[in-house]
């Protein structure tokens, strides 16, 4: 027996979601309709909203509602200090840690050549400019320690070494491969508070 359309179309979205299977996304769909118009009205209002309001901060790239995010705009906040990461989802995972201060830069990405992403589709020119516009100090790379997440850093540091800023990195102590994202949060947070300096090395 089939499924009427709509509801089947319900279930396939759900199917799309990370993680999610058949019997899941049929629990999801016959809960939603067991709950009624104005649950579902609930859910539709909410996704509506972060298709329309949600946008990218035009500081740090971080999700934002405005022009800035809420870290950017926060007076209280390091503004010498930016932490360079490589999506939005791994700023929340810093800010877990309660053990960093500073802002934040979202590079889209990471260096990686055999996936054809190279150093220029990801927001390293943004962060040049952050830089010489004068205020920061320290850039912490924490590009997580996979292959992909080395050669960012040292991308990075070798295009910032001429900037006069101290360049710093994650401490030892994550997972090697490791994306910042699946690193649990006391280690991150070991991780952010004993930054070690990082240079690129001289050119031959
Ligand atoms: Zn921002």
């Amino acid at each position: 027996m089939e499924f009427p359309k709509s509801l089947q179309a319900l279930i396939a979205e759900f199917k799309k979601l990370p993680g999610v299977g058949e019997k899941s996304a049929r629990r999801y769909a016959f809960y939603l309709l067991g709950a009624g118009e104005r649950k579902m009205k609930e859910m539709q209002e909410a996704i509506g909203a972060v298709a329309t309001r949600m946008r990218r901060c035009e500081m740090c790239g971080g999700l934002s509602e405005g022009a800035l995010c809420n870290i950017c705009s926060d007076e209280k906040r390091d503004h010498k200090t930016v932490c360079v990461v490589e999506n939005f989802k791994d700023v929340y995972r810093i800010e877990e840690t309660g053990q960093f201060t500073g802002v934040y830069h979202v590079l889209g990405g990471l260096v990686s050549p055999l996936d054809g992403i190279g150093p220029e589709s990801l927001r390293i020119g943004e962060l040049v400019k952050r830089i010489k516009a004068g205020s920061l100090e320290e850039v912490v790379l924490a590009t997580g320690s996979s292959v992909q997440g080395d050669a960012t850093c040292l991308y990075i540091a070798k295009v910032l070494k001429p900037l006069n800023v101290r360049i710093t990195r994650l401490a030892a102590g994550l997972p090697v491969g490791g994306e910042i994202e699946s690193t649990n949060a006391n280690t991150l947070g070991r991780a952010v508070a004993g930054r070690v300096l990082f240079d690129a090395p001289e050119e031959k």
